[in-house]
This record gives structure tokens, sequence and C-alpha cells, in this order.
């Protein structure tokens, strides 16, 4: 079916000449249409225009030169193969218009469906569909004898009216709730709720009232020229790209700008042709928990986005085995079919037409966290996937899913409601009936479940803001779930016993009323509405990260798969995680979480509590002998603290940061202090001390701490400091050692940013652990933070003086871009991700390009000045799945993360290494 193409660059591929790699051309539904295509499965003919066009109008606002030919001829062999031409008055060809990116953004850009209809097509598809015109094969609803002609031409002015409502509504801006109003008048005039109730006559109506609203807000007849009908609804294809909710959907899903979306011209297949046509859609599994079985939803006589939008309830798909067998067992299939083909769980759209059936799409599906791996692990059995590929197809951001709490639930709490799980979870907040409530609530930091009927796209900021999304209809496939679980959001959609009166702001349910402002818990597992705030419990994959849940006990498939992925991430990975962790407790949870260490120890807590009486005393010492018996005093408490942490990480490296915030933030705040002195001498007491602190916390007032006496300064102005940090931690190791352990510490000097600073600590950091250590055994490694930009530069100076680097990205960042975190994270940092600056703050995935450059330069100079240099990284990042890619990459050992992040860190390592593999150096 291939034409000569006019002009130089091809715009336009048949079905025939597409195939599913080609996503980047054809976006994904035109290169799976063209896959489906040519396995043969039947889809109705149709081309798709590329990206590239669509990217080329964007840019200069017209069409590309030669894309108004190609679509010509693509159109008239489209025309020729099916025998009828579009919008022919006696026998129409209609077309669907439909985009489709690169990545799927269910819901998010613009579909018109029966494009060619006029006032005079219209006929010829009522002739058509009573069986007058014989044709064959698609669009041509023919060859029935029992066909009636009331039914076609109740048909025929149902598609007109669609046509007249879609294009009105995406190609011209004309406000969609006219239409709907519309429709709700003449339901109500025919005394009905049903769509179905209206006849032929009815209908006929409805397009006259429609064309109305289009004329009064378009200045312009509804446009009776099928190609350009055609051309305006390609172009607003193009355009809705940029539509406000898709740019909010790419931003939110990370989906680059610039792609553009494709176009897909579809013959059109009608599943509004009577009882024994409809439309639906499946999951080869379920994407909830991965289960092997028959999920969907079906609709008889009906158009796609009735099913899609949630707008009349749909049965379960097995159902379709009693209305039509042949179809059903056919879908069955190919659906089959489709997953050997794919190897994966796919989705897919169909409509039947007349008892035939037609495939309208399919992908890779979408899937929860749990399914990811619940999947993944099936495949691996049934032998379609190897372990590297299942590793492959999850992610740390799946796992760190599986990590939250579960509704601990007891006799206390019955459910009043259940819906469909259709994003797990569990969620509770103050039930709010409008996005926009949810918004301002959430500004407020309240924790808000949306509640509505149905969501729309125009809900997005409100699900953003939401805790968890509570719907009273639609399905599994519904906006909201496919949303929500997009967005790793808890929902539950059509628990249809809600009665929700929006303008009310209550929903009544079990005979209570639930205002806007109460509390309810949703669980998006089980589908569960409960009045309330329930407790919540650790998931059974945290149990099993604890060590309470044996993977060969248990029969939960969750907890199997998620343990041999794992086991097989450990395998495969280079980068060793470590934990950053403070105090014992830390670390032995973070060890069960399969830390091998701890890359951050930080002492800020051990100078506070109880102990900032002496921290207090240091800080006001006159003389030698006061500052030395404060800091004697400190010794042993900070000694035992290390014990402690030592003998939870036995065996494994600890690496301690002398300590880092400036010294005036363990004193009492200035205005705290001003109002102490002032009470205690109106009451005559003695204030010779409160003035002391006034005065220190005056004369250390810093007018940027960030940038002032902190880290190793602070070690190099105040004598004796950091030797009584270093002597605890290796008084603490050595008595350790002596009690058979074997501790492993490492002194990490922060904020160094000359190989001076460092070199002056370490002698004297070396002169405690040589008396120290004394023959005992126990090596102490000393290094440093990389934190500050002129330490990365010199990093093959500063490597002379370090057995070991540490990236602390946080201040990198802060210090690389010039701004504090917690001073620019409200203030701008939304514009500039709005303006794409960045596409997500450096402070929660390491920016390549600036500070990882910072960290790569680092790394490498370090190394060639000392080849045995221990590379690590302490910031956040270090739990990033993107930036813990980036480490591996730049061959860094290890990276550290908090404890809750050790799993995902793990698993993304090992997902780094796979996806590196014999392109690794190191
Ligand atoms: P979305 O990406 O939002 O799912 P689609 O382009 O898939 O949008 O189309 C919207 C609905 O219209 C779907 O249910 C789809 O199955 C249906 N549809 C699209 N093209 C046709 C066609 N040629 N014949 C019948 N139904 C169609
Ligand atoms: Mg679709
Ligand atoms: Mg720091």
């Amino acid at each position: 079916m291939a034409s000569q193409e006019t002009a130089g660059h091809k715009y336009v591929y048949d079905f025939a000449e597409g195939n599913k790699e080609l996503k980047d051309l054809l976006g994904g539904k035109g290169a799976n249409l063209a896959e489906m295509t040519n396995l043969g499965l039947p889809v109705p003919p149709g081309f798709t225009i590329t990206t590239e066009a669509c990217q080329a109008y964007l840019a200069t606002g017209a069409e590309p030169a030669g894309l108004g030919e190609q679509i010509a001829s693509h159109l008239a062999a489209l025309e020729a193969g099916m025998g009828k031409r579009l919008g022919d008055p006696h026998d129409p060809l209609l077309v669907s218009v439909r985009s489709g990116a690169k990545f799927s953004m269910p819901g998010m850009m613009e579909t018109v469906l029966n494009v060619g209809l006029n006032d005079e097509s219209v006929h010829g598809l009522a002739r058509q569909a009573s069986g007058i015109n014989s044709g064959g094969g698609t669009n041509s609803a023919s060859g029935t004898d029992s066909a009636d002609a009331a039914g076609a031409d109740r048909f025929a002015w149902d598609s007109y009216r669609r046509l007249i409502q879609m294009f009105g509504k995406t190609v011209c801006n004309v406000p969609g709730e006219e239409f709907e109003h519309a429709l709700d008048a003449a339901k109500r005039a025919k005394g009905t709720a049903n769509d179905l109730d209206l006849d032929g006559t009815d209908l006929r109506a409805l397009v006259e009232a429609y064309k109305k609203i289009f004329a009064k807000h378009t200045g312009r007849d509804f446009p009776q020229e099928p190609r350009e009908q055609l051309d305006l609804a390609i172009r607003a294809v193009f355009e809705s790209w940029n539509a406000e909710r898709a740019v909010l959907y790419r931003r939110q899903e990370r989906i680059p700008a610039d792609l553009g979306t494709a176009v897909n011209v579809v013959a059109m297949v009608f599943g509004n042709l009577g009882p024994d046509s409809g439309t639906g859609v499946a999951f080869t599994r379920d994407p909830a928990s991965g289960a092997q079985g028959i999920y969907g939803d079906y609709l008889a006589n009906a158009q796609g986005e009735d099913v899609v939008a949630g707008i009349r309830n749909t049965v379960p798909l097995q159902e379709l085995e009693q209305l039509d067998k042949r179809s059903y067992d056919e879908l069955l299939g190919i659906m089959a079919r489709l997953e050997e083909h794919y190897l994966d769980l796919c989705d897919i759209e169909f409509t039947i037409e007349r008892g035939k059936l037609w495939m309208l799409q399919t992908r890779v599906g979408k899937r929860t966290a749990a399914a990811a791996f619940v999947i993944a692990g099936q495949l691996v059995d049934e032998g379609l996937i190897d372990l590297d590929e299942a590793l492959h197809r999850v992610n740390g951001a799946q796992l760190a899913q599986l990590m939250f709490p579960r509704f601990k639930l007891d006799h206390e709490f019955q459910p009043v409601a259940k819906g469909i799980g259709a994003s797990p979870g569990a969620a509770f907040g103050k039930v709010v009936f409008t996005s926009a409530r949810a918004v301002e609530l959430a500004a407020e930091g309240e924790q808000v479940i949306l509640v509505r009927r149905e969501t729309n796209p125009d809900d997005l900021n409100g699900m953003i803001a939401a805790q968890g999304i509570l719907t009273s209809r639609g399905g599994k496939t519904s906006h909201a779930a496919v949303v929500a679980r997009g967005m790793g959001k808890t929902c539950v959609s059509g628990a249809d016993e809600l009665d929700i009166d929006v303008p009310g702001r209550m929903f009544t349910v079990a005979g209570q009323i639930v205002r806007e402002g109460d509390t309810v818990s949703i669980d998006g597992t089980t589908g569960k509405v409960y009045l309330g705030e329930v407790p919540v419990m650790p998931s059974e994959v945290v149990q099993y990260f604890e060590g309470n849940l044996d993977p060969a006990e248990t029969d939960d498939v969750l907890v199997k798969a998620v343990h041999r992925i794992m086991g097989h991430a450990d395998a495969k990975r280079r980068l060793a995680v470590r934990t950053n962790a403070d105090t014992g407790t830390d670390a032995a949870r973070a060890r069960r979480f399969g830390a091998e260490g701890i890359g951050l120890c930080r002492t800020e807590h051990m100078f506070l509590g109880d102990r900032r009486e002496l921290v207090e005393r240091l800080i006001l010492a006159r003389t030698e002998e006061e500052r030395e018996t404060a800091l004697a005093a400190l010794l042993p408490l900070q000694r035992a603290d290390f014990v402690e942490i030592f003998r939870e990480m036995d065996g494994l490296p600890v690496t301690v940061r002398l300590i880092d915030p400036p010294l005036h933030e363990f004193l009492p705040p200035l205005e705290q202090l001003a109002v102490n002195v002032a009470v205690a001498q109106e009451r005559g007491e003695d204030v010779a001390k409160e003035e002391a602190l006034l005065a220190a916390v005056r004369r250390m007032h810093e007018s940027n701490p960030m940038l002032g006496l902190r880290g190793v300064r602070l070690g190099l102005v105040i004598p004796g400091l950091f030797a009584m940090q270093v002597r605890a931690i290796v008084e603490a190791a050595v008595e350790c050692a002596q009690q058979g352990g074997t501790p492993k510490p490492e002194i990490m000097v922060p904020l160094v940013g000359a190989v001076q600073e460092l070199e002056t600590v370490r002698a004297e950091a070396e002169k405690i652990i040589a008396e120290v250590t004394r023959g005992c055994g126990v090596e102490v490694l000393i290094g440093t933070m990389i934190e500050v930009p002129r330490a990365a530069l010199t990093a093959g100076q500063i490597a002379e003086a370090a057995q070991f680097f540490s990236f602390g990205t946080n201040d990198l960042t802060q210090m690389g871009w010039g701004f504090s975190r917690d001073d620019v994270e409200g203030a701008f940092f939304w514009r500039y991700l709005e303006l794409g600056i960045f596409g997500i703050s450096p402070f929660e995935s390491i920016d390549r390009d600036g500070v990882g450059r910072l960290v790569r330069i680092a790394a490498e100079e370090g190394r060639a000045a000392r080849p045995e240099l221990k590379l690590g990284v302490c910031g956040e990042h270090g739990g990033d799945p993107e930036s813990v890619h980036f480490f591996h990459e730049v061959g860094l050992d290890y990276v550290s993360c908090s404890p809750f992040r050790v799993p995902v860190a793990r698993l993304e390592a090992g997902r780094a290494a796979i996806e590196t593999a014999g392109s690794d150096s190191r």
C-alpha cells in the first residue's frame, strides 16, 4: 500500500512500513499498531504521521513542506484499499485521528473519532449500517440481514454528534460542558438517564443543537469538507502536545518536552452499531498484583472513549464469553500471542463491530510496583526472560514504593465501602471534593484525599497534591486509576456505594454523611474505604528486609520475587552500599537491610542533649585548663557512642565525620538568651553566665553560616576539639578490638578545600592514633569529604594526604550552584523547573553536567595521584536511582544512603552493572 513520496523527507508511514522499535518516530501507539499489523492481527488499516512532522510544526507554526502531499497520497492508498472515499456522501470512509507520543500519556492529548462525517455522509453511513450498501471488511457495517433501519439511523446520528462534540472540543476549544448540557437536556426531555434511549430523531435534533453551539463559539459553521476536517484534526493533535495538562504530566513523569507526538489516522470500526458490537480494554495479567488471568472491562454498544471516560459502568471482560464467544476466544488467543511476542504484560484496546474483532492499540502495560516484581519473576519462571532482564525491568523507585507502610487493621475498623484497588498504598487524609481545594489544603500542610465521581485530566493538580484518590466510578483503566498508578499514588476507584455530592461538599456512604474536612483512609491494594484514620504498619517487603519473613517459607509471591531479584542485583553490582547512620540502632537496621558499612556517621548529636552544658563550657572557656576539662568530660561519653556503633558494624568500615556545623548551632538562639537575661535581671538573679553566653552568641553570629566557621576550619581554630574526637574514635576501636571485635574506623575531615588543611589535621590525628593503638593491630584510615568545589579541582593534591574521598554531594551541589537548599527550594525552584532550567531538583538527582563533572574530575585526579584511593559518596544522592547509575559510571567504590534507601541503592547498583556490562572499565 506504500505510495511514492512527493517531497524529500518522509513524514508519513503506512502501518505496514513500521515496527515496534520505531517509537521515537512513530510514537508508541503508531509503532505498536504497525507491529500488530505485521503480526497479521486484525488492525484497521491506516497510517502514521511522524513526530518529526510534529516537531517541525511546533517549531515553525506550519506544516512542513511535503506533508500535505504525503498525507494525500497515503489517504488515497487507504481509500483504494477500502474501496471507499473519505466522507463520500453515499458510502463514506471515516477515520480516527489519534495522538500517540513515544511515552504513553494516558488521556493527556487528543483523539477525534468519526472524521469524514457531514450533513450528507451521515445519510450514507446510515445506509451502510442498515446493509443497503454492500461492501466488505471494516467501515462497511454490512452483511447483517437483521440490521434494522431505525438502529442504523440512530447509529449514524450518534456518530455524527460525537464528531461535532470531539472536534468542537479538541480542535476548536468549544467548552465541553456545553455539549454535555445539551446531551443531558435531550435525555431529560426523553425522561431517561441512558444515552442508549435516544433514538435517531433525538440524536438528529441533538446534532442541530451541537452545530449551533459550535457556530456560537467559533464564529463559523461546522466544517463539512472531509479533508479540511482531517487537516484541522491533525493540527489539533500536534498542538495538544503543548496543552497545559500535557506539559504538567510530562514534568511529573519526567518526559522530555521536545519529543512531539505522532498522529495516527485509522479507518473507523464501530462498537456502537448495536448490542452485537462493543468496545473494551484488557490486560494480559493483573496490572495491580501481577497475577495471571483475564483482566479487562467491556462495554456493549459503545465507542472507545466511553470506556476510558468511565461514563457508563463496564462489565468484567469475562462476561464477553457469554455475549460473543467467538470474539472472546479470538481475543484471548491474540492476548497470548502478544505476550509471547512482547515478552511482557501488554494492555490492549479493542472494538467488536457486529461480531468482528478489531485491535485498536497495544503496548507494554503500565503496572504497579508489586506487579513489576511479580511479573518479572513469573517471566523468568516461564523461561521467557533471564534474570538480567528481570532486574532491568524493575527499578528502585518501585522498590521504594513497596516499602511504604500498610494499614494495621483490627475489629475496630470496618470498611464502609469497597471499590477497586487501583493503585496500592495506604493513605489517609481530609476529604476534599475539588482539585482546587486539594491544592489549597495541601499548601497549608494538610494531608488530603481527593474524592471525585471520576477524574479527568483537569484534576491533575489536585491528584498531585493529594495523598490519595477515591472515585465512585470507573475501573482499573479509568483516568484516575491509570494516572494514580503512574504517579505511585494510592487510588481506590469505582467505589459505587459512595453517593457524592460535589456542590454540597459531602458524600453519603452506609447511611453516614462525610463532609469536607472529615478524615477517611483508603487502601489502594484491597480497594477498601474506612472512616477515620487507620493506623499503619510496615509492608511485607520491609518485614522481609528486617529478617522477619523468610522467603523460603512464605507463600507471598511478591516477597519471593523481590528476594530473587535482589539476590541477582547483589551478585551483579560492583558498587558497595553503605549507610548513613549516627547511632547503633540505625546501624543495626541498615545492616539488616544489607548495608556494608557506614559511609557517614555524623557526630553532631554527640554534642547535644545533656552534653550541651559541656559544649557551652568549651565555648566559654577562658583558660586552657577550662577548655581541657570540658573536652576531657566529653571524651568518655563520645567513646561510648563509638563503641556502640563499632559493635553493630563489626567487621565493616565505619566512616566518622568530625564535627561539621558551626559551634553556635549548639548554643541557644540569640532571642531566647536575650529574654533569659532580661528575665533573670528583673528577678535580681545572677546573670553572669547568661550574659557570657549571650556575648558569645553575638560574637559568633555569621551572616552566611553555610560558608562560615565550620568543618575543618573549626578543628583548626578550636584547639583540642578534633583531637578529642579522634581520641574517642581510636580508643573505642581499641576497646572493641580488645574484646575480640574487628572495628574498621575511618576518620573523615569535612569541608576541606586545600590539602594544607587536611595535612594539619592529619599530622595531629596520626600522633594520637600511634599513641593509642600502639601495636594492637587496629588500622585507622584518614580521609576527607570532597564537598567544596576547590577540593574537587585540587583533588590530585588532596589525595596525597587522604586515604579516601567521600563526596558530600549536598554541599557540593549548594556550593557548585551557589545557592543554599533551605533558601531556594521554596523560593524559586518551582520557577526553575517550570522554565526547564533543570528537569529535576539537583538536590534530588545529581546534576551530571556540573556537580557531576566535579565528582568525575576529583575521582580521576585523586586516583591518578593515589591509585588505591577509596572513593564513595555520602550525600542524599547515594540513594537516588539515577544518581547511583552515575556513581557507578564514574567508578566510585561505594554509595552511602539512609537505612531505608539501602535496598533501593543495592537494586540500582545491580541494574547499573548489567546495563554497562561489557563497557565497564574497572
Ligand atoms: P488514548 O490514547 O487516549 O487511548 P486513542 O487514540 O487510543 O486515545 O483513542 C480513544 C478511543 O477511541 C480508544 O478507546 C480507541 O480504542 C478508540 N478508537 C480510536 N481509533 C478508533 C477507530 N479507528 N475505530 C474505533 N475506535 C477507535
Ligand atoms: Mg488508547
Ligand atoms: Mg557537608
